[in-house]
């Protein structure tokens, strides 16, 4: 593996010549809100030790979908440790789209079969510490203001509210696996956060950054403290190569080798082991639910600077 030495021109120059990719995608309907974005945005932002190379829309602020799942993921294991939460969901990959309730009735007991799929990431919420729902998505927020070092991080309630009037399918996996005893409690309110999780905005530097901190052992780069136990780090890169595309996840390692995770609003993070942390946000999706253009823009970057961790 070798590093990404990049300026701003050239990473400009790159997304213009990879725009046209994002004609190849097309807008997500099921969140009415995310479909109200603008399909010509695409920005991307860079981060290792401090030093940030930006592009195109890299202000813009978008909401993480899924990439929320690996945060939450990290935060889960800090609160309850590895057996705790991989007693309640597995860790193979799928090659079922996300949001399946299939493979939860086919598992025995009805598991999820890893925290980047709907079922398992509701199962990882649902074990956030916190006495209630607004307690839990406050320390999820605390946990991602201090790993961008951005304090002004929050929930963008209009897609939150566009997501809640949506929800009948998580709805249906979580009260799935309530009643196969593999998580407990309020399923309302667990729904609230989940959805909320999902809802959290913000830009590509800020993702950039979470990229580096997850990339290189969870430490701070400002400090040199861990903000995520390096062991945590290593678990949730891992889920990102195996799982972290969706059904697309194996291509993509072939293709790019690079840990990275992917949410329906467009957004994508990276996180290379040497601490370039790379935050994407183009909206158009493609067939298994990525980024079109975001995906093409990690393939040509791993290709032209060798990024691929299994070189
Ligand atoms: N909030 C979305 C959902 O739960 C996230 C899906 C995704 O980004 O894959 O359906």
């Amino acid at each position: 593996m070798s590093s990404l030495f990049i300026d701003n021109k050239e990473l400009e120059s790159l997304l213009q010549t990879l725009q046209p990719y994002a004609k190849t995608g097309s807008m997500p309907t099921y969140i009415p809100e995310l479909n109200q974005m603008n399909p010509d945005l695409f920005g991307c932002a860079v981060y290792k030790d401090e030093h940030i190379v930006a592009a195109g829309s890299a202000d813009f602020l978008f909401t993480l979908q899924s990439v929320s799942k690996v945060i939450s993921l990290a935060l889960a294991l800090m609160d309850h440790g590895e057996e705790k939460v991989f007693s309640k969901v597995g860790m193979e990959p799928t090659g079922d789209p996300f949001h399946t309730i299939q493979a939860l009735e086919e598992e025995k007991p009805s598991k999820p079969l890893n925290p980047m799929i709907n079922a398992g990431a509701l199962a990882v919420t649902s074990l956030i510490a916190g006495n209630s729902g607004d307690e839990k998505i406050g320390r999820l927020l605390t946990f991602i203001h201090e790993l961008t070092d951005n304090p002004s991080i929050s929930v963008c309630e209009k897609t939150a509210k566009s997501e809640r009037e949506n929800a009948d399918l998580n709805r249906a996996l979580s009260y799935f696996m309530k009643s196969h005893d593999v998580i407990d409690g309020d399923m309302e309110s667990l729904l609230d956060v989940y959805i909320k999780q999902c809802s959290i905005q913000l830009n590509c530097k800020d993702l950039a950054r979470i990229g580096s901190i997850i990339g290189k052992k969870g430490r701070d780069p400002n400090s040199g403290r861990n903000i995520i136990p390096p062991r945590i780090a290593r678990i949730v890169k891992t889920f990102m190569v195996t799982c972290g595309m969706y059904n697309a996840s194996g291509e993509f390692a072939i293709k790019a080798g690079i840990p990275a995770k992917s949410g329906v609003s467009g957004a994508l993070v990276a996180a290379l082991p040497d601490g370039t942390g790379m935050g994407i946000i183009s909206p158009p999706l493609d067939k298994k639910g990525n980024s079109a253009a975001g995906l093409k823009l990690l393939e040509t970057l791993a290709e032209k600077y060798s990024l691929s961790i299994f070189s």
